[in-house]
């Protein structure tokens, strides 16, 4: 066994900076990775998606222009837009690993498991250091549907090998991954049927957001059946068979997107003394060390929120411990977005989230529809809601639907991190015409509301 610095397990969104830093330091340091570096985010994530609904988007929007007076026809090559989408994500993950060489990080690409003395093993080598952290992030997560298994199923594994558009697509599951490739298909050209077991879409967001979102998704073609758990499938002649209720359909590609699922099997971690919790996933004190000191786990393995930026903020706040620093690994301001057209921007606490929580709640909402940029753009979804505490007018969260909406999303994670308050907002200017010149008048709006309360309150 060599003995080094520090082992990274996943050359992912948290692992790799984390590698990099430590290696710049002068440290021997060894990443494991089983697979290609950059982790699901550049493989099957995030950059592979967003390439793929560029051209999506391109073409919904191009169908949409008559209002404007364009008139086009839409004709969506899916060989050139996945041709695109490889090779987007094939230069940042060659990206990724330069960075690695560069560093001077030694990647041994092969999967790594604990040994019972806490050692890191895989390809044939085994490492010790005292600094190990485990960066696995999460996989694909399959609902034990009957038939699901012996069919060639998608999910966001392999959906960017797709070389044609199928005509008939069903996806299971109306999360962000499930509507994000649901209308990026349906844009494309595909008849595409979601199915969803609950009552209705992206059910972490407020009933409003999923309203505006079903309405949109609809416009585009899609069909979304609520309360309508798959029960079977079945595959024959290239043609999928789903059983949902008392419903049979037939499609020509079937989409797998029922969530995510820890990489923590693989690790053998109950053999060091690291526990793992029910769901999975590996579990960590507030500073990210597992049950084994010295062993650190960040990113989704962790249980942590499952995004890109929370990843790479964890390996920055593991960075401020392992130096001696007073950093948490929970007591960030969320905010994330799904980029479907409209877009969903969250920041914070939601309404609902808030008032559950025991704040009491002052919000002010305008409709997209209302907004000087939308009515010359010629948009009319979504909305705009802003969220305080009441006593002091303390920014809470935003919850955004609209066009671009994750920007703006960034705008209000800034000013919640800051502790602005409503009052501080709305004196604020904005460019014209922007959607975010409403921002100030909306957090004038909840103002007037919080200061009126206290007048009743006496
Ligand atoms: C379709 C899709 C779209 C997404 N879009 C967005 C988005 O728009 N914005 C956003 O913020 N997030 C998005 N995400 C989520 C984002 O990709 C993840 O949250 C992020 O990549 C998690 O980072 P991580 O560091 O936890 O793990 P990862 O970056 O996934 O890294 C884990 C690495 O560990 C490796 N590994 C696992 N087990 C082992 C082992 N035993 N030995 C060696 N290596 C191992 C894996 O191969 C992988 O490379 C998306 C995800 C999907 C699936």
């Amino acid at each position: 066994m060599e003995q080094v610095d520090a082992i990274i397990i996943g050359a992912g969104q948290g692992g790799v900076p984390l590698a990099t830093e430590l290696a710049g330091q002068g440290k021997r340091v060894v990443v494991f990775e089983r697979d290609r570096p950059g982790g699901s985010c550049v493989n099957r994530g995030c950059t592979p998606s967003k390439a793929f609904l560029a051209a999506a988007h391109t073409a919904g929007r191009a169908r949409q222009g008559k209002p404007l007076g364009i008139h086009c026809e839409v004709r969506a090559d899916l060989g050139a837009v996945m041709t695109r989408v490889r090779a987007i994500r094939d230069q940042l993950a060659e990206g990724v690993a330069c960075k690695l060489n560069e560093a001077g990080v030694r990647v041994v690409a092969a999967e790594a498991s604990f040994t019972a003395g806490g050692a890191i093993h895989g390809g044939q080598q085994t490492f010790g250091a005292p600094l190990i952290v485990i960066d696995t992030g999460s996989r694909p997560k399959i609902p034990p549907i009957r038939g699901l298994a012996d069919t060639p199923y998608l999910t966001d594994d392999n959906i960017w090998d797709l070389r044609t558009l199928p005509d008939r697509v069903a996806a299971i599951g109306a999360g962000y991954i499930g509507l994000e490739l649901g209308q990026g298909l349906a844009r494309l050209g595909s008849e595409v049927h979601i199915f969803e077991r609950g009552d209705r879409v992206l059910s972490a967001e407020s009933a409003e957001v999923s309203a505006v979102l079903s309405e949109a998704l609809a416009r585009d073609g899609i069909r979304i059946h609520h309360n309508a758990p798959v029960e079977d499938v079945a595959y024959d002649n290239a043609v999928f068979t789903l059983d949902s209720g008392d419903k049979r359909w037939e499609v020509d590609a079937l989409l797998v997107a029922t969530g995510r699922t820890p990489n923590t099997d693989a690790l053998k971690a109950h053999a060091a003394g690291i526990t793992i919790d029910e769901s999975g996933h590996i579990e960590i004190s507030a500073q990210f060390e597992t049950a084994r000191p010295g062993v650190y786990a960040i990113g989704e393995a962790a249980g942590q929120p499952a995004f890109t930026h929370v990843a790479w903020e964890d390996y920055r706040r593991l960075r401020t411990i392992l130096e001696g620093g007073g950093r948490r690994r929970d007591d960030r301001v969320l905010g994330y977005a799904v980029f479907t057209e409209p877009q969903v921007g969250r920041a914070g606490l939601s309404l609902v989230q808030a008032q559950a929580l025991g704040y009491t709640t002052v919000s002010a909402k305008m409709n997209v529809k209302e907004m000087a940029r939308a009515i010359e753009w010629g948009h009319a979804d979504g909305f705009f809601r802003i969220v305080a505490e009441r006593d002091s007018g303390r920014l809470l969260g935003a919850e955004l639907v609209g066009y671009e909406a994750a920007e703006l999303a960034q705008l209000f994670i800034d000013l919640i991190e800051k502790g602005t308050t409503l009052e501080e907002l709305g004196q604020w200017q904005h460019v014209h015409p922007t959607y975010a010149e409403n921002v100030p008048a909306i957090a004038r709006m909840a103002e007037q509301q919080r200061l009126a309360r206290h007048q009743e309150d006496g």
